[in-house]
């Protein structure tokens, strides 16, 4: 947990020497509470002080990566319970579980199509982060599995086992090809080899225990065997114990306990009865604390939203999700269809977009750099104006673009209209509704006008 300045001055020299470039050594210690300052910016802080300083700025959840091929999914480095105190930083990985008893066709065909996988979302390309593998029946065939879909889909892994030394085989393969996967399976009983194999291997390793005392325990015990990077499974599963649990377990890390301070993983599928109700227990893990999720079935209608509301979880509040400023074509329109304009922040975009696709008849919707704000926002900003406007319009070619010289502005910027006029000679700028669920019926008189 982050120390206050107070807690910071006490470890300073307390001489007020000013080579740090300010006046006194509080004035120092406030400002480097801030992170406005670097520690070494006092040559006088001795080793115990800075020894302890650094164990206070490391961040209450650890930050565990897995990679392969130069993609990774990080978990960790959060700091609030609450996304509204600050943000979260680093989005849950998603992995779709495969079984190692599955033919190794059908493993390759599961890959492929998980790997394969890509949806654009407010103008980003969203895709699942990785694949888990799962050892069945002893594991006889879970090296040639991790093998089968390795060769496939180079992707971060999640390798699933009970027995070490049936992990060891799939983990040897994994690292023959350079990726770096989460081995999950240790308990209490088995811990030592697991931590044997992450040790000599430098990969990620998940403890799973029901009772949060002894997985604390157990996490410490890891750790001090030289694990550093710990997942944890607190065990739990039934959606309200499990994100009672998770809660707690957040609580408890950024309140200092350290020993509880990993990235969680969940297994939504193993919480529900239904199949049906399995997206429902992945939202749930995505929205409340896990760091890694594993589902049990790949299916683009579960992926989605999942990855959209992730997206909307791990941005920052204080910055508007915005979509690319550019042209976007909603249907199919033609050389003939109507142009609108509007701004880049996502709401705005998604509700004209919306509804003009809601009114039947297709057209062009024009996105202005407005710096992500609503359109009176930004207006009343100066970030949507007639030059922003006829900018955005030349840039996108829309004179040889289209048939037509009309451009339909939002009619809450109604008085904009003899501005951009004269920015853009020869258009007929055209003021539509002011909100965009009027979209339907405007479209219905906009050939007329
Ligand atoms: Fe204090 Fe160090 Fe700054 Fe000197 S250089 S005033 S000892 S913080």
């Amino acid at each position: 947990m982050a120390l206050s300045g107070m807690q910071i001055y006490k470890l300073l020299p307390r001489t007020n020497c000013k080579e740090c470039g300010y006046p006194t050594c509080l004035a120092f210690a406030m400002k480097l509470a801030a992170k406005q300052v670097e520690l070494d910016d006092c040559p006088y802080v001795s080793e115990e002080s800075r020894a302890q300083l650094a164990e206070a700025s490391q961040p209450p959840i650890r930050l565990v990566t897995v990679s392969a091929d130069g993609r990774e999914a990080q978990a960790g480095n959060e700091t609030v319970m609450f996304r509204h105190e600050k943000r979260f930083y680093n989005k849950p990985g998603l992995f779709v579980r495969l079984y190692d008893d599955q033919p190794v066709e059908a493993l390759e065909a599961q890959a492929k199509e998980v790997a394969d996988y890509t949806v654009e979302y407010v103008g980003m390309e969203l895709k699942v982060d990785g694949l888990a593998v799962e050892a069945t029946d002893g594991g006889a065939q879970f090296a040639e599995a991790v093998k089968a879909v390795l060769d496939t889909a180079l992707l971060p892994l999640v390798l699933i086992a009970e027995d070490a030394a049936v992990m060891a085989e799939g983990l040897k393969v994994a690292r023959e090809v350079g990726a770096k996967p989460l081995i999950y399976g240790a308990t209490a009983e088995t811990w030592q080899d697991f931590a044997a194999l992450a040790k000599e291997h430098g990969v990620p390793m998940a403890i799973r225990e029901e009772y949060l005392d002894v997985l604390a325990s157990l996490a410490a015990q890891i750790k001090e065997a030289g694990v550093d990077d710990i997942v944890l499974d607190h065990g739990a599963r039934d959606l309200p114990v499990a994100l009672a649990k998770q809660t707690h377990m957040r609580r408890l890390a950024l309140g200092n306990v350290r020993e509880l301070g990993y990235p969680l993983i969940a297994f939504p599928g193993e919480s529900v009865d239904d199949p049906e109700m399995m997206p429902i227990a992945a939202a749930q893990a995505v929205a409340k604390y896990a760091g890694f999720v594993v589902l049990d079935e790949f299916s683009p209608a579960t992926i989605y939203p999942l990855l959209a509301l992730r997206e909307n979880i791990y941005t920052d509040p204080q910055t508007p999700i915005q979509v690319q400023p550019g042209l976007y074509e909603i249907g199919e329109p033609t050389a003939d269809s109507p142009l609108y304009v509007t701004t880049n922040f996502s709401i705005t975009y998604f509700a004209v977009a919306n509804e003009i696709s809601g009114s039947g008849i297709p057209g062009w919707l024009l996105v202005a750099d407005a710096e992500g704000m609503s359109v009176l926002t930004a207006w009343a900003a100066g970030k949507f104006d007639a030059v922003r406007i006829a900018k955005a319009v030349k840039e996108n070619g829309l004179a040889d673009k289209l048939n037509h010289r009309k451009l339909v502005i939002p009619g809450h910027v109604s008085v904009l209209l003899g501005e951009i006029e004269e920015e853009l000679p020869g258009w007929k700028i055209l003021v539509g509704p002011r909100e965009a669920v009027d979209i339907p019926g405007y479209t219905k008189v906009w050939g007329s006008l």
